[in-house]
């Protein structure tokens, strides 16, 4: 993708956007710590050199920190109006450039995966461009759109204002529209089902636009299935904790991953981020990790501790072990009993300009306190003020921010009437004497 004609002045949309609407790279949002860009490249997917280049760049440009977030979205904070421009163009010149449009999401290994239904790809770029020229001043400020062609890694745990399924009919593909209310049109041919999703782009009302379902995605962690059983492709996903990062340690990680044979990567819902490359011989491992079938049972994943993960690589190409022990060794989550998985965290403040209290500083400290609630199953969510950035659905232990204190809330949300509320001092503790049994 060629980047665009640098004019040499900063252009009026690089200007920060209104807190209502959603940042992106040439409309950053101002918050607590200075302007935050999102980029989503095409399909979420970039070369693992374009990675390492936004990272240098994210290091250079912002304050060192960088998000990739629970819809997987690359995130980059700290920037300042001149440093944003520089962060644009070291985005374009990466080859990494964000579609016009509304995001359009895909699954992390459409077009890879013999389980899905279709390859979402095609549809999604007709879709974009159809949705560039449908949404309108009057459009929603946030607007969520999923392509979901299925398979192991399937977007139902994304929440969208619209979904386009694909679906089996009589032996073709078709594809459905549908909103949380269920379907809204039969199986469509792909021409009809882009025409169809921007008309229903283009009606909708800004001031009538009903939330999305709150759902929650799976994290890819660790092996994932041999994708490619006509040819050689594996992927591997690791999880940036509580989704924010060192621009340094990501910069570190994507070396990894290319010494390691990665090819590309594609940036996953659940903060994940799914390195893909070639390798004939660890596709005959994960093949046999999985077992017979080649797929595991749980969410299409094979976990990083098992056979597969920890073999050694029988011939050239991408090793997954090599890439997931470098990936840990850099406190990235590589295997999906990491407790860090079962903990929300928004950035809480002073990060964010709207937070009454801090929240990354704690993540860890909270994750280790919770440890009983985390071994029985429980979801915890930490939230710097009651709006819950981070987690919409409702999570077994809630603790949100609040001036002096945290207040917990059981089985809610963060907008919930807590049962307690305890100064920071005391939050551990009581955290810690939480039970999964409520
Ligand atoms: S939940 Fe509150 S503190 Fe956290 S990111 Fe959202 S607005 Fe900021």
């Amino acid at each position: 993708m060629s980047a665009p004609a640098d004019t040499g002045a900063p252009p009026a949309a690089r200007r920060p956007v209104p807190r209502e609407a959603c940042p992106s790279l040439v409309a950053p949002m101002a918050t607590g710590d200075g302007l935050i860009a999102r980029l989503l490249p095409a399909d979420g997917e970039l070369t693992v050199a374009a990675l390492a280049a936004i990272a240098a760049a994210a290091a250079r440009c912002g304050n060192g920190v960088v998000e990739v977030t629970q819809r997987g979205s690359l995130q980059v904070r700290g920037l300042s109006a001149a440093t944003a421009a520089d962060l644009e163009h070291a985005v374009h010149a990466a080859g990494a450039s964000p579609p016009a449009g509304p995001p359009v999401h895909v699954g992390p290994l459409a077009g890879h995966d013999p389980a899905e239904i279709a390859d979402p790809r095609p549809l999604a770029a007709m879709l974009r461009m159809r949705l560039a020229a449908a949404v309108t001043a009057a459009s929603p400020a946030k607007l969520a759109i999923v392509v979901d062609g299925g398979g192991d890694l399937g977007l139902d745990g994304l929440a969208a204002d619209l979904r386009l399924v694909a679906v089996r009919t009589d032996g073709a593909t078709a594809w459905r529209l549908e909103t949380d209310d269920g379907p809204i049109s039969p199986p469509l041919a792909t021409a009809e089902a882009v025409a169809a999703a921007g008309d229903f782009v283009a009606g909708l009302d800004r001031s009538r636009r009903r939330r999305p379902r709150p759902r929650v995605p799976v994290a890819p962690v660790g092996v994932l299935l041999p994708v490619g059983w006509g040819g050689d492709a594996i992927a591997v996903g690791v999880v940036v904790p509580y989704g924010f990062t060192d621009a340094g340690l990501l910069s570190a990680l994507a070396t990894a991953a290319g010494q390691a044979g990665a090819e590309t990567v594609r940036l996953a819902p659940g903060h994940g981020l799914v390195f893909v490359g070639t390798g004939a011989g660890m596709a005959r491992d994960s093949r046999d990790g999985a077992g017979a079938s080649g797929r595991s049972v749980s969410g299409g994943v094979t976990d990083a501790s098992s056979p597969a993960g920890d073999r050694a690589p029988q011939s050239c190409g991408f090793s997954p072990a090599v890439l997931l022990a470098a990936a840990a060794n850099l406190g990235f989550i590589a295997r999906r009993n990491d407790p860090r998985l079962a903990l929300s965290v928004c950035a809480g403040a002073p990060v964010c300009g709207s937070g009454e209290a801090p929240t990354r500083p704690l993540a860890d400290a909270v994750v280790a306190a919770a440890a009983p609630l985390i071994a029985a199953g429980g979801s915890v969510h930490l939230t710097g003020c009651a709006k819950g950035c981070a987690r919409a659905a409702p999570a077994d232990l809630t603790i949100v921010g609040r001036a002096g204190g945290y207040g917990l809330v059981r089985d809610g949300r963060a907008g919930d009437v807590p049962v307690e509320v305890v100064a920071r001092d005391a939050l551990l503790a009581a955290v810690a004497l939480v039970r999964g049994d409520g």
